[in-house]
């Protein structure tokens, strides 16, 4: 499987203080997508459930943990890893939300299986209007797991999009729904910071 990058406290996508999951891969290459790096599946990024469960369980086992946020590339396009993890991470947590390019309606009961909450749909950039925890207006919000339903129609009854932004060794990462041209703005604002020398 292909996993670029785990972050924990993610706080922006989801209830609480979450670990982030980003997959690689995504062919479907939506326009204006804010994740264009992860697109292609990069040898560099191969892992294992095993692997990404004993990462997590490192953060988990020193930290509060409410519970994943699992977005890309689309998870789904490795959909048997994705199972596969998820029967390990509802050791630590089952309240696990799903982002994916597919509507529910093309996935099958199994590939929900463990799945909380599933955002789903592609991202259609002319659509992207600041719904909450979807990046543009098509998507939808499925609760899927009644033992959490509260806790989500809460969540989102009371929050609003925030973005969270994360300094790691490869460059800030920022996290969250953004507006179209987010990235132009960040890159400004990086080097306006002094954050990143400009090579160009
Ligand atoms: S489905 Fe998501 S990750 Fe894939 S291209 Fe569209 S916005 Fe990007």
């Amino acid at each position: 499987m292909y996993v670029a990058r785990i972050l924990y406290p993610v706080e922006v996508l989801g209830p609480g203080k979450r670990i982030g999951i980003w997959f690689c891969g995504c062919p479907r290459r939506c326009k204006g997508c804010s994740n264009p790096e992860l697109w292609e599946f990069k040898k560099v990024y191969e892992t294992t459930p095993e692997m990404i469960y004993d990462f997590v369980k490192m953060i988990s086992d020193n930290n509060i943990v409410d519970g994943f946020t699992i977005t890309g590339g689309d998870p789904m396009y490795q959909s048997k890893d994705l199972q596969k993890l998820l029967r390990f991470l509802v050791e630590i947590s089952d309240d696990i939300l799903v982002y994916t390019g597919y509507v529910i309606e093309q996935l099958t009961e199994k590939q929900l299986d463990n799945i909380a909450v599933l955002i789903d749909g592609e991202y259609i950039e002319k659509g992207n209007d600041n719904s909450f925890l979807r990046g543009s207006n098509n998507q939808r919000i499925h609760i899927l797991s009644k033992k959490w339903k509260e806790r989500y129609v809460n969540y989102c009854s009371i929050s609003y999009n925030q973005i969270q932004n994360f300094m790691t060794s490869n460059g800030v990462i920022s996290v969250g729904i953004h507006k179209p041209n987010f990235s132009i703005e960040l890159d400004k604002n990086i080097l306006l910071r002094g954050l990143k020398e400009d090579n160009e």
